[in-house]
């Protein structure tokens, strides 16, 4: 999963990207609301984090703007606890919001949920066949044994889990799991791809070739 924070305090910025970084995103940051709104409109990001106060074009703005074109979840990091910008954020077509300062457990946990509910899941538990995954823990068990994926691996299951019974392309998935800056070497696919079905079994994921990878 893929993840835009916008917010012009770079000590805020900073701890928010490590964090998520620590926890298996891909995430890009953007200093102030045209970076923001440039890679919103450019990239595909599976939910974006977006300050209100901004340099140059405010988190109104950026997300009035993105809103015509699209549907990317957003969480508003509001300043303070008013009323008046919760309601105004949702009814700007924000997702969700989240008052600083804020717990960055509770951050990562609205994150998982954002995610979760653009991809139309109920519940953080998703089953096929023998393999479970749980996206609030993200732990993954196959027949009930805990298995140790790294973090690019949980991504790619977790990525192709929300999407189950489609085809996903290579270009998605590049899209989706890796972050401006990441190397070439660390994006080898089919490296990612080998390794987990020797963990989940050959079956959990089927090449279509040339054109992506599915799980059923
Ligand atoms: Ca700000």
């Amino acid at each position: 999963m893929r993840v835009l924070v916008v917010e012009d305090e770079p000590d805020l910025l900073a701890s928010v990207v490590n964090a998520l970084r620590e926890d298996g995103y891909a995430v890009d940051g953007a200093v102030d609301g045209e970076e923001g709104l440039y890679k919103a409109e450019n990239y595909e990001y599976d939910a974006i984090l977006l300050d209100i106060m901004l340099p140059k074009i405010d988190g109104w703005e950026l997300l009035r703007r993105l809103r015509l074109r699209k549907k990317t979840p957003v969480l508003m990091l509001t300043a303070r606890d008013a009323i008046r910008d919760r309601v105004r954020g949702l009814d700007s077509g924000a997702d969700d919001y989240l008052v600083k300062p804020f717990d960055v457990d509770e951050l990562l946990a609205r994150v998982r949920a954002l995610i979760r509910r653009s991809a139309s899941e109920a519940t953080s538990r998703i089953e096929l066949g023998e393999v479970a995954i749980d996206t609030a823990t993200r732990a993954v068990t196959r027949n009930g044994e805990p298995l140790m994926l790294t973090a690019r691996e949980y991504s790619l299951v977790e990525y192709l889990a929300l999407h189950r019974g489609k085809l996903v392309t290579r270009t998605t998935l590049y899209e989706h799991l890796f972050n401006e800056d990441d190397d070439t070497l660390s994006n080898l696919l089919d490296v990612h791809v080998s390794n987990i079905r020797k963990k989940l079994g050959h079956d959990f994921i089927s090449t279509r070739r040339g054109h992506g990878y599915c799980v059923e």
